[in-house]
């Protein structure tokens, strides 16, 4: 298990997090319960500022990528470290608004932003939108030029790397769904295009290369096509590209198969992107681009557990045991859709030896509704409390109300103390925009 500081077992083996016991945390707010600590979400954000203080000189910062956990207490954090964010629809704006974040921070992203969403977020003073399409070119200027004001863009390309956990390949073939090719010129035609556009002003270049990404020799790689395509653009048009957003994808440990991070090896992800930059600004003669990265996962991902009570026990004498939890994949969708792997442990008796290998299977009506397929955990039984490590990112964010079990409530822990970041829904909070039809009454 990656213990850390801020979430470790007592000396009586049960688990701790933000200085708050877990036996604690279910008295006073019941399972499921999604549980945040504060400590690690804000000592990740400063040591990743710190390194681009440290390697690039400051010159640049870090967005959250807010769509691995969004809601008003995770802006409100961001807001008080002073970062920037990242955000994929008016929703997630709505939702900064209205917890007081300058929305004049925050990059908007996706690969088909509705009109009314690029609308909404020009009229709330939007930092940059980040373009992915030729179309949205136009439309974003005709917003612009309605309204009267010259809107800062990004554009959003795809530098042929593809990075997943343990490997990466640099491509031709493109395939994406996001972002401009730079090899097939469409990214320099999209520059083009916006030159032209009396709106909008061209701001930086971005690319985001994948998610979970452990080889560092991806983003060397990347920070090579993209400083090749600045030098190009520079070449072309004479202008010298002012911002270099490099993405995020940054890994974090879910199993014993990932790398444990300390908070250093954390930060060497943005310090080799750094060092890369830096020698490609030398070798290739153009401007020190400010950088900006974008991650989402390695902020939130690990500060994250989810606590759930066992309910029946399946026994399938020598083919499977089941132990069934209060939750599944309406608060965890990852292991449904890609087959995500995680560790869990009794968390009121994290030290008790493992004496059986079972399957943590949730409550919905899905065969697949499988948390964790094969864990080794002392004998579980009904009322044991479970503890699944890092679901901070990606998990309230992907919640459901699949077979209307209602969404858990997400709690924050700090200094021993704790509060509702998002609150438990009641069932008419289920049910709340349901209707009748007239004519079927
Ligand atoms: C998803 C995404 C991120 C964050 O990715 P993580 O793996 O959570 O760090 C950043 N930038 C863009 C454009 C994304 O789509």
């Amino acid at each position: 298990m990656n213990y850390r500081k801020s979430m470790m077992p007592n000396k009586n083996g049960e688990l701790v997090i933000g200085g708050v016991k877990v036996s604690e945390l279910r008295e006073k707010y019941g399972t499921p319960l999604y549980v945040m600590d504060v400590e690690f979400i804000k000592s990740v954000c400063c040591a990743f500022k710190d390194t681009i203080a440290k390697y690039y000189g400051g010159f640049g910062g870090v967005a959250f990528a807010s769509k691995a956990f969004s809601c008003k207490a995770i802006y409100a954090i961001m807001k008080s470290l002073d970062m920037n964010i990242d955000v994929v629809s008016a929703g997630e704006i709505y939702t900064a608004l209205s917890s007081g974040f300058d929305i004049s921070k925050a990059y908007f992203h996706g690969n088909n932003k509705l009109v009314s969403e690029l609308e909404y977020a020009v009229n709330n003073n939007i930092g940059v939108v980040v373009i992915d399409n030729i179309e949205e070119i136009e439309i974003l200027n005709d917003i612009c030029s309605k309204k009267g004001i010259v809107q800062k863009v990004n554009i959003r390309t795809n530098p042929g790397v593809e990075a997943h956990t343990h490997s990466y390949i640099q491509t031709a073939k493109i395939d994406s769904k996001f972002g401009f090719s730079i090899e097939n010129g469409d990214a320099m035609t999209a520059i083009l295009c916006i030159l032209k556009c009396k709106n909008l002003t061209l701001n930086g270049v971005n690319c985001h290369i994948g998610s979970q990404i452990f080889d560092s020799n991806a983003f060397r790689l990347a920070v090579d096509v993209m400083t090749d395509f600045i030098l190009e653009i520079k070449n072309t048009t004479g202008i010298e590209i002012g911002e270099l957003n490099m993405g995020g994808g940054f890994g974090v440990h879910y199993t014993e198969s990932d790398p444990k991070y300390s908070l250093e090896d954390y930060c060497n992800y943005i310090k080799i992107i750094t060092m890369a930059i830096n020698d490609a600004v030398e070798s290739k003669k153009i401007a020190k681009p400010r950088l900006m990265v974008e991650p989402g996962r390695s902020i939130v991902g690990e500060s994250g557990i989810t606590l759930y009570s066992v309910g029946n026990i399946r026994d399938i004498k020598g083919i499977k045991k089941y132990v069934c939890i209060d939750g599944g994949m309406f608060d965890n969708i990852r292991p449904a859709l890609y087959q995500a792997e995680y560790e869990a442990v009794i968390a009121t008796n994290c030290n008790a030896k493992a004496e059986e290998t079972v399957s943590i299977a949730g409550k919905c009506c899905e065969s697949g509704d499988i948390i964790i397929d094969k864990i080794d955990l002392p004998v579980a039984k009904r009322g044991d409390l479970i503890a699944v490590f890092t679901t901070g990112a990606y998990g309230y964010s992907m919640a459901s109300n699949y077979n209307r079990n209602a969404i858990p409530p997400v709690v924050m822990v700090e200094n021993g103390k704790s509060d509702y970041a998002v609150k438990p829904q009641s069932f008419e909070d289920i049910a709340r925009n349901d209707n009748i039809p007239d004519f079927l009454k």
